[in-house]
């Protein structure tokens, strides 16, 4: 187990709210993977609203994160299933920084469709070790959680029109929030 301080110091580095880094391994000379779990010992049912912090049981999964200087990150996530004491079913723990069944951080889908938008599909599935078609699955799983989340939100955002995508001959539109001007999603041609 590494120290303390270097765990404390890598915590901040990757700066992730309310996660904790609690070990790491550089498993190629440019490839790191980053175990970390919730920081709250608490966790609030979905169904009722009351918090709890009896476990159910540990759910580890890797998930890929923004790169970090020159190495590629996995981070090694536990999201803890939690037992309600109060209407006793077991639920999953929420994280901000990724959501469910996505095997990429928020932060890195944000990244993509940047890298997208400024170059084409290839390029940016390069620089961030994916394949043309996992940035193309990105691509869509974004524009599917988001039209899913957030569909009253979806009026204040703006459609801005992309008219030459190079590379991205399938998308023809991007979302952008009102406010800070910054790309959601990108949307599928119909
Ligand atoms: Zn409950």
């Amino acid at each position: 187990m590494p120290s303390n301080p270097l765990l404390h110091f890598i915590t901040k580095v990757i700066n992730l709210e309310d996660i904790k880094v609690i070990n790491y391994d550089f498993i190629t000379n440019d490839e790191i993977v980053i175990e970390v779990e919730n920081k709250l010992k608490v966790g609030q049912c979905p169904q009722c609203g009351n918090t709890t912090d009896k476990i159910h049981q540990n759910h580890w999964y890797t998930v890929r994160d923004i790169p970090l200087s020159d190495y590629q990150v996995l981070l090694k996530v536990n999201r803890r299933q939690l037992r309600c004491t109060r209407c006793r079913p077991v639920f999953s723990e929420s994280l901000d920084f990724i959501k469910t069944r996505r095997t990429y951080t928020k932060r890195l889908a944000m990244k993509v469709i940047k890298e997208v938008l400024e170059t084409n599909v290839e390029s940016a599935a390069i620089r961030n070790r994916m394949t043309a078609s996992e940035v193309e699955t990105l691509l869509k799983e974004q524009e599917a959680d988001l039209l899913k989340e957030k569909p009253l939100q979806l009026k204040k955002l703006g459609i801005d029109e992309i008219t030459q995508l190079k590379g991205g001959k399938n998308y023809a539109a991007v979302l952008v929030d009102l406010e800070t001007r910054k790309p959601i999603t990108l949307l599928e041609k119909r």
